[in-house]
């Protein structure tokens, strides 16, 4: 795997140790990832929005309805997508010194709009198993006309950065001899109990792969 650029808006200024070229840590972030936030600008100004993606290789995919402006301004211009995992609030003895230990990414690069039914069907799926892993199999296929309302735009990761915090708080070295706890509450992505759409015809169990993601 290609290390990742080091580009002028790639290279962090703030803790560049907490950086990596590593390939494998960025696409360890996107796949542990359910949602991202697109950045476009739009008729001068940004808009961040949230969406879903999926990632083959080295393409990024995301998808909205040809109605969606934000997606549909994406193929003419630079674009940001960033994935944020929250792993934990770092509580320090002096109120500065209190963090997040987190791994994100930011991705940069001018889209382009897939046209190609085998590709879009292939970005399509890397979108919903993104999500819901073994469902593109199971659910019904979607029709010609519902091909043609969805957009997806490939973003290839040529540019992308990625920065990770991780561990104890790093108080100032007087501040260690205070009285005040100090630690690491993680905070973890939970899923629950699936619960049945109230209409769903009776004797349909959860499904295995639905089931199986359920954290004990
Ligand atoms: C959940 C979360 C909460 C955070 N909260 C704070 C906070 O409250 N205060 C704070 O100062 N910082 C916070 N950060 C870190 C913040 O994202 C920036 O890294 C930091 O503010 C440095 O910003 P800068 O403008 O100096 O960027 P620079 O370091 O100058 O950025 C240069 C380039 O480095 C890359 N880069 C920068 N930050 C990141 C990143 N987080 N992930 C991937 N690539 C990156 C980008 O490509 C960017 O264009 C948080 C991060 C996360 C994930």
């Amino acid at each position: 795997m290609t290390p990742l650029s080091s580009t002028d808006r790639t290279r962090l200024g703030r803790y560049p140790e907490r950086s990596s070229s590593d390939r494998a840590v960025l696409y360890e972030i996107l796949d542990d990832g359910m949602i991202c936030h697109l950045g476009v600008i739009m008729n001068g100004s940004p808009r961040v929005l949230p969406t879903g993606y999926g990632r083959l290789d080295d393409t990024l995919y995301i998808h909205g309805s040809t109605g969606a402006s934000s997606l549909m301004s994406g193929p003419s211009q630079d674009i940001c997508v960033t994935v944020t995992h929250l792993d934990g609030i770092v509580v320090a003895r002096s109120l500065f010194h209190h963090s997040i230990n987190y791994r994100s990414a930011v991705i940069y690069g001018t889209p382009r709009l897939v046209t190609e039914t085998d590709e879009k069907l292939a970005g399509l799926r890397a979108i919903t198993e993104q999500l819901a892993p073994g469902q593109w199999d199971v659910a019904r296929q979607p029709t010609r006309k519902e091909l043609a309302a969805a957009a997806v735009l490939a973003l290839p990761m040529d540019e992308a950065s990625v920065k990770v915090r991780q561990g104890p708080p790093g108080d100032d070295d007087e501040d260690y001899e205070l009285d005040i706890w100090a630690g690491v509450v993680p905070v973890h992505q939970a899923f629950g109990t699936p619960t049945p759409d109230p209409v769903l015809r009776t004797g349909i169990p959860v499904p295995g792969h639905i089931a199986q993601r359920v954290t004990s």
